[in-house]
């Protein structure tokens, strides 16, 4: 499976700075530390947004899917920013790939496993005889693993778990949401709380589902007609 990096550039008081910046703003003393917290604490239990735009979170998020991080790349709020590995000077002779845990039967596995090798013969076979490699990687699987470096900041993150904690979020993407959580509430009391009570699917933070297709976790929202009745 992937690995995610935080890098030391991450905040690691994410309420204290919220608080401090919010501070300034109303003429606060953000000296007192004590004071910053509750005043971080109050500012996102009234969703002020804005103050959770100052929390940085810097990651390397490596051995995922290229069709993952794909899906990672839309959620733009706030413009966040990232680096993704070459596919042109990397040597992508012996790519590694994910191994999804529903291609299981002898037939299936060979099915799979038989692509990939064949992927990649292909490519070796062009590349040699002389095809560049920024040509020839054109052939590379979305199964593929590729490593990126990430910057984003709070407020992209919860809205992130609004649609990635849905249970109809492809699967890798709620592991990897998962493990980058999982990397963050490692780095302080307040990263725990904060992911405890602001990291929820869209049907916890509505009180309903508004997904056409529901998983029936969560009432659906009414249709327009229903609510007239
Ligand atoms: C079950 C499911 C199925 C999905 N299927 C698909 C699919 O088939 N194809 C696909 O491409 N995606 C799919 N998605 C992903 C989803 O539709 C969004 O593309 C993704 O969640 C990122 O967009 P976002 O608006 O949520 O986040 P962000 O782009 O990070 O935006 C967050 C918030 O910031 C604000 N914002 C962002 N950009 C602007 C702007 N330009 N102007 C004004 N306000 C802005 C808005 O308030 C927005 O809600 C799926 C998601 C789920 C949960």
């Amino acid at each position: 499976m992937g690995q995610i990096i935080i890098l030391p550039e991450t905040t690691k008081d994410p309420i204290s700075l919220i608080g401090r910046r919010a501070g300034v703003c109303w003429g606060a003393d953000i000296t007192d530390e004590k004071k910053n917290y509750r005043r971080g604490l109050d500012c996102i239990a009234s969703g002020h947004g804005r103050t959770f735009e100052f929390v940085n979170v810097e990651a390397v998020l490596d051995g995922y899917s290229a069709r993952v991080i794909r899906e990672w790349y839309t959620h733009i709020g706030g413009a966040p920013t990232r680096l993704q590995a070459s596919t042109r000077y990397i040597n992508y002779k012996d790519f590694s790939y994910i191994y999804p845990a529903t291609v299981k039967t002898e037939e299936q596995k060979r099915a799979y496993e038989e692509t990939m090798k064949a992927i990649t013969e292909a490519a070796q076979k062009l590349e040699e005889s002389g095809v560049p490699r920024e040509d020839a990687a054109l052939l590379l699987p979305l199964g593929m693993t590729t490593k990126i470096v990430d910057k984003r900041n709070l407020r992209n993150i919860i809205d992130m778990s609004r649609q990635r904690m849905c249970a109809r979020t492809y699967w890798e993407y709620r592991q990897m949401f998962h493990d980058y959580l999982g990397e963050l509430r490692k780095l302080s009391e307040e990263w725990a709380y904060l992911i405890d009570t602001q990291m929820m699917p869209k049907c916890e933070a509505m009180g309903y589902c508004p997904e056409k297709k529901s998983c029936g976790r969560m009432p659906q929202k009414p249709s327009q007609g229903q609510r007239h009745l």
